[in-house]
């Protein structure tokens, strides 16, 4: 039965177990996911447990989950020893033990999963890995936990999100994505690369309040001219901070933090807006929540 569990249900077991055995103690964190997706496999599925988890020269992507070869039981884990980020290889270690929980049977085979699938976690992307993205930052980021060090008013600073990255062992990206899934706040994070859009994520919020950048099946964005992710020669130390008015990056003034990640080869702009926008559409869309996913499914042409 258990092949059926979702995700968040898979995370908040392993979570409630790791709760448990740490309690509050520091070392409840990062989540040390080898260990964990090796003993708890074991006893769980001791047929068929993940019984090797070790990094690897990897042609062409950042993890995969492979079948123990014939004669040989369960399963192993490979991540790309080529990485550089400590971050970004323990979460692409629980994405493939997401993979592991969720999907083994049904690819026996296995799954080969390039940088991409760990870092777009929308499913319009792919499903398979946006549940493999979302068991992930559940473990790895429990929201309790995450709220606890950055609260749903704040506006965090780089250093602050940067801070919760070290504290879950993961990369910024990740734990800035985990952070706009549950702040109050209308902030919108853009990724992009010799000045386009790679892709762009809203909070609840600014999405629906319409502070979106729609991607997929898209032609490129370019990044506006006056934007700092425009401009990389402002940045001092890869880093840097500017208050724009309306028509930079929405029809409002906004704020961006700008980060240029010579890890990734691109560029994350944070991007904070006003906290409330009152319009009338809105305010109906407020008072009606399923009118408003119908209204967002069409503006966006998302699931
Ligand atoms: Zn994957």
């Amino acid at each position: 039965m258990t092949e059926s569990f979702s995700p968040q249900r898979w995370a908040n077991t392993l979570t409630l177990l790791l709760n448990g055995v740490h309690g509050a103690a520091a070392e409840r964190f990062p989540v040390q996911v080898p260990e964990l997706a090796k003993e708890y496999s074991r006893h769980r599925f001791p047929d068929d447990p993940v019984s090797l988890v070790a990094g690897d020269i990897l042609p062409t992507f950042d993890g995969a989950l492979y079948k123990a070869p014939p004669g040989k039981k369960g399963w192993g884990i490979i991540y790309n020893s080529a990485i550089a980020s400590r971050g970004r290889i323990n979460f692409t270690i629980a994405h493939e033990f997401g993979h592991y929980l969720l999907h083994r049977l049904r690819f026996p085979d296995g799954l080969e999963c390039g940088q991409q699938d760990m870092m777009r976690w929308d499913s319009e992307y792919r499903q398979i890995e946006a549940q493999a993205n979302e068991f992930a930052a559940s473990l790895l980021m429990p929201l309790d936990d995450f709220r606890r060090q950055i609260d749903g008013k704040t506006k965090p600073t780089l250093d602050d999100l940067g801070g919760c990255a070290e504290r879950y062992g993961v990369s910024l990206v990740a734990a800035s994505l985990r952070w706009l899934q549950y702040t109050e706040r209308r902030s919108v994070m853009v990724v992009s690369r010799d000045g386009y859009v790679l892709w762009a994520r809203s909070s609840p919020t600014a999405l629906r309040t319409g502070a979106y950048f729609k991607t997929a099946g898209r032609p490129p964005i370019a990044v506006p001219t006056r934007s700092l992710a425009a401009q990389p020669d402002l940045l001092e130390k890869s880093r840097g901070q500017m208050t724009h008015d309306s028509d930079v990056w929405f029809a409002e003034p906004c704020e961006e933090i700008a980060l240029a990640s010579d890890q990734y080869d691109f560029t994350i702009s944070l991007l904070h807006l006003e906290r409330v926008i009152r319009t009338s559409r809105f305010d109906e869309a407020e008072d009606d929540e399923d009118a408003f996913d119908v209204m967002t499914r069409r503006l966006t042409g998302g699931n």
